[in-house]
C-alpha cells in the first residue's frame, strides 16, 4: 500500500470528511441530473453500434450512447456468433520442460534487433517478436523478419499497427489496429502468415470482452502476457526468474540488448531451451500461405457479458458506463471517457448505486450495468 508522505492522520480525517461530502453532493447532483434528463428523453439518440456506423466514426462521441451501453439491443448474430470465449491470457506456459520463450515488443531500432536475432542464432535459440506495425516499415526491417521466421524458426505476433491502447478506440479503429499490423507483417514476409498471439499496449485491457471477440473471430490462440519484464529488472532478477515455462518480455532498446547478450547465453548455460510462444504453449507452428491482400473483416456481433467490472480493469464497456455516468452527472473526466476504472470511475458507480438502491459497493456488477445502460436506454426511447 502506498501512503502519501506528509499527511498526518487530521489532515487525512479531513480528507475523508470531505470524500464524504463529496459523495453526497454528488449523489445530489446525480438525483437532479436524472430528473433533468427524463425532459431530454426525446432528444437523446441511443447509439446501437451498427457495423456501418462503427466504420463511419473517427473519434469517440460523447453524446452518443457506445455499443456497450446498448449492448442489450444489439442482437446475436443468426449464426450464433455471438457467443464466444474469452482467449486464454497467457503468462507462462508448461513447466514440465526446461524452457522458456524470450518476447521481443515495439521493434523500434533496426540494428538493435539484429544483434538480438544474431544472439538467439549463437544461442540455437528461437524468439517470438511483437513488432509494432509502423516500425515493419524501417529499412531493413522486413529483411530482418524474412530471416528470423524463415532461416531461424521465430515467430512474429501482433503488438497494434500504432501501439495504441485499444480498448477505449472506436470499433473500426481497434479492428484495424489488430488487422493492419498483421497485413503489414504479410507484406514484409512474402506471404499470408497466420499469427497466432496478441499483446496489448503496456498490457492494459486484458478483461476487454471486444477485443476477445475480435481476436477469436480472426483466430488468435490467446493474448499473450509475461511471467516477467525483462526491461524492468535487473540482470540478478532476470536470472532469478529463470523458471521452467517462463515468458520473459524485452524491448529493443539498447538497455536491453546489452541484457539480452548476456541473458540468452547465461540461459542456455543453464540447460534451457529458447522456444517460441506456440512451442511453449503446445500449438502449432504459425501456418504460412500465399500472399494477398485482404479486406479487414468488420468485427462480428457479440453480446455484453456483464461480468463484474471493478478498480484496475481497462474495457470497452468502462467507456460505455463512464459516459453514461457523465451524462447522469455523476462523474467528471477531462477529455473523452478513458475505459479505466479508476478510483473515480468506482466513486462514481457507488454514488449511481446508492441513489438507484443498489448495494454500494463501487463494483459494476451486472445489476448495476443493467440499471445504469437501461437509465441512458430509457432517456432515449
Ligand atoms: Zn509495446
Amino acid at each position: 500500500m502506498r501512503i502519501r508522505k506528509g499527511r498526518s492522520p487530521v489532515r487525512r480525517q479531513g480528507a475523508i470528511r470531505w470524500r464524504g461530502a463529496t459523495l453526497w453532493l454528488t449523489a445530489a447532483v446525480c438525483v437532479l441530473a436524472a430528473s433533468v434528463l427524463a425532459g431530454y428523453a426525446a432528444a437523446l439518440a441511443v447509439h446501437t453500434m451498427s457495423r456501418d456506423d462503427a466504420a463511419a466514426l473517427a473519434v469517440p462521441l460523447p453524446d452518443a450512447l457506445p455499443a456497450q451501453a446498448a449492448a442489450e439491443s444489439v442482437p446475436a448474430a443468426p449464426d450464433g456468433d455471438a457467443a464466444f470465449e474469452y482467449l486464454p491470457v497467457i503468462r507462462r506456459g508448461s513447466a514440465e520442460k526446461k524452457q522458456i520463450a524470450v518476447t521481443v515488443d515495439d521493434c523500434f531500432q533496426v540494428d538493435n534487433l539484429r544483434t538480438i536475432i544474431d544472439t538467439a542464432e549463437a544461442c540455437g535459440g528461437r524468439l517470438t517478436l511483437f513488432p509494432i506495425g509502423q516500425n515493419l516499415e524501417k529499412p531493413g526491417m522486413a529483411k530482418l523478419l524474412r530471416h528470423g521466421v524463415f532461416d531461424l524458426g521465430f515467430e512474429v505476433e501482433n503488438h497494434t499497427w500504432s501501439h495504441q491502447r485499444i480498448f477505449r478506440l472506436p470499433e473500426a479503429q481497434m479492428a484495424e489496429e489488430i488487422w493492419r499490423q498483421g497485413q503489414a507483417v504479410n507484406r514484409a514476409l512474402g506471404v499470408s502468415y497466420e499469427q497466432h498471439f496478441f499483446r496489448l499496449m503496456g498490457g492494459d485491457g486484458e478483461c476487454d470482452q471486444r477485443t476477445h471477440n475480435y481476436l477469436g473471430q480472426l483466430g488468435f490462440r490467446g493474448i499473450a502476457a509475461w511471467s516477467l519484464s525483462g526491461s524492468d529488472a535487473d540482470m540478478a532478477m532476470i536470472q532469478r526468474a529463470l523458471k521452467p515455462g517462463a515468458v520473459y518480455l524485452f524491448h529493443t532498446t539498447d538497455a536491453d540488448t546489452e541484457k539480452l547478450k548476456a541473458f540468452l547465453p547465461y540461459a542456455v548455460a543453464q540447460g534451457y531451451e529458447l522456444v517460441t510462444l506456440n512451442e511453449l504453449t503446445g500449438c502449432a507452428p504459425n501456418a504460412v500461405g500465399a500472399y494477398a491482400e485482404q479486406d479487414m473483416p468488420a468485427p462480428r456481433a457479440y453480446r455484453c457479458d456483464l461480468r463484474d467490472r471493478r478498480l484496475g480493469d481497462y474495457a470497452w464497456c468502462v467507456v460505455g458506463m463512464q459516459d453514461a455516468l457523465r451524462r447522469l452527472g455523476c462523474l467528471k473526466l477531462d477529455g473523452p471517457s478513458t475505459g479505466y476504472y479508476g478510483r473515480q470511475t468506482r466513486d462514481a458507480i457507488a454514488a449511481f448505486q446508492r441513489i438507484s438502491g443498489l448495494p454500494e459497493t463501487g463494483v459494476a456488477d451486472a445489476e448495476t450495468q443493467r440499471r445504469l445502460l437501461a437509465n441512458c436506454r430509457t432517456a432515449a426511447e
